[in-house]
Parts: C-alpha cells; structure tokens; sequence
C-alpha cells in the first residue's frame, strides 16, 4: 500500500509544509521521512529524547507522566520526552492514529463541503440504554456540560460540533484536530450531570466562598484524580461545570 492511496493522509501531508504542530505533537520532515516529537521539547536536543519506536507509540500514550490512564487521548497530557522516525507518509499516518485515533480522517473529513458535524440534541437522541437520560438537561445545562467538558484545560479537539447556546470552539485554543460529535466522556459526563441533579446532588447556585475554593483546585490540579471518575465531587470537569452555576451571595 502507497501513501497516496489514503486521500485523507495525502492531503494531510501535502498541506503539512515542513512542521505542522498536531495537537502537542510537532511533525517536521527529515528527507524522505518524518520526526515526531511533543510540542513542549521543540529545542531540547534529540540524543536528551527516548526513542519510541511506531508500535510503542499506542502503549506509550496510554498514561500521562504520572502513570495516570488516559481516558482521552486529545487531553493536553500526552508525556514529553520522547521521538519517533517515520520513514514515509504511511507509517507518519500509523503513528498519528496511535497518538490521536482517527484525527487525520476527522481532519480530512472536516474539510469536505459538507462535514459530518452533528449537534448535542441529534446526537443524544440516537443513545440507547443507560445514556437515553442524556437528552434530558435543557439547553442551558447541556451547554454547561458541554463547556465543562470541552474545556481547552482538558480537551485539545475542536469542536465543531453544536449545542444551543455556545459557539464552536475555533482552533486558535485547541487545535487542528475537529470533534465532530460527543464522545464517550462527555456522554458520561452527561450522564452523571443528569443523575446528581435527580438525586438533588447538583445546586442551584454556590457562594463566592466556594467558587473561591473551586477556581483553585482548576488553576493548581492535582495529578492523583481520575479523569473520568465523575463520581468524585474533585473531577476537574464537574468542579468546571459547578463554577457556571449562579453565584447567591
Ligand atoms: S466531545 Fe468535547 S471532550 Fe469529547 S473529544 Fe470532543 S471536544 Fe473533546
């Protein structure tokens, strides 16, 4: 198989120049192949960086440096240093679908006359079983849900995908990578927004003390907590959606 039999590679490299950064990934070309790199050791020397061969590369961006499961693999918390050599557009396109699953496709796919963008209320209304509860928020709780979740803090897709009330996210605070529909944790994150307020778990408002509180733990996040354990009431993502909520003192 040629590069160029993948239209969605081939035009991703064509347009790729001689860097592109993707996400935290800086791509530059070297000959005939491509070096891969995260974005944050742009200068630092090559012989300082650990080889990671393609293969390794699924493996390797399963945790963030602390160990911690990547739930999400466009969170901004890909692990530094390392590189990879990829010989040739194809195996650049195996070792950017280990990093970020799918993105080159969505890229490609984003660019067509027509993208396959789908919004909030489609999209939930197709979920069966345990996510059917997910169309219940209105649209002001699903535009908080989906700002929480979406945040640029904790998720590097574009999200070109719609929910009433809030704009696109454009890729000067993301990146080149669209989101073209909820994924799994924000549908579970729904999920879990809809539970807490059925349980009466999930206030009306908060007092200026605790948005105080809540503001810290977002701005100096601690690397022990789960990304997706929603049941903690310290979830960076539901300590983003209580900060929306009106203050009442
Ligand atoms: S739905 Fe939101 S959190 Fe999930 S991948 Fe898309 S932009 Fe990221």
């Amino acid at each position: 198989m040629t590069a160029f039999e993948n239209p969605a590679l081939a035009a991703f490299v064509a347009q790729l120049g001689e860097k592109l950064v993707f996400a935290q990934v800086l791509i530059r070309r070297a000959g005939t192949g491509f070096t891969l790199r995260h974005i944050g050791d742009t200068d630092v020397s090559g012989e300082t960086l650990r080889a990671v061969t393609i293969e390794a590369l699924h493996a390797f961006a399963q945790t963030t440096e602390a160990g911690a499961f990547r739930p999400l693999k466009s969170a901004p918390n890909l692990p530094r240093g390392w590189h990879t050599h990829a010989a040739n557009s194809v195996e650049l396109g195996t070792a950017l679908d280990r990093l970020y699953p799918g993105a080159v496709a969505d890229w490609f796919a984003s660019r067509m006359a027509q993208p396959p963008v789908t919004n909030y209320r489609e999209f939930t209304s197709r979920q069966t079983g345990m996510y059917r509860v997910t169309t219940f928020p209105d649209d002001r709780r699903a535009e908080q849900i989906t700002r929480a979740c979406c945040d640029p803090r904790f998720c590097l897709k574009c999200r070109l995908w719609i929910v009433p009330g809030l704009a696109p996210d454009t890729q000067n605070n993301k990146s080149l990578i669209p989101c073209l529909e909820p994924c799994a944790l924000l549908l579970e994150f729904a999920r879990k927004v809809v539970r807490l307020e059925q349980q009466g778990n999930l206030p009306d408002s908060i007092s200026s003390e605790d948005t105080r509180g809540m503001q810290e733990k977002l701005d100096q996040p601690t690397s022990s907590g789960r990304e997706a354990d929603f049941e903690s009431p310290e979830n960076p993502r539901r300590i983003a959606l209580l900060l929306q909520l009106p203050g009442r003192d």
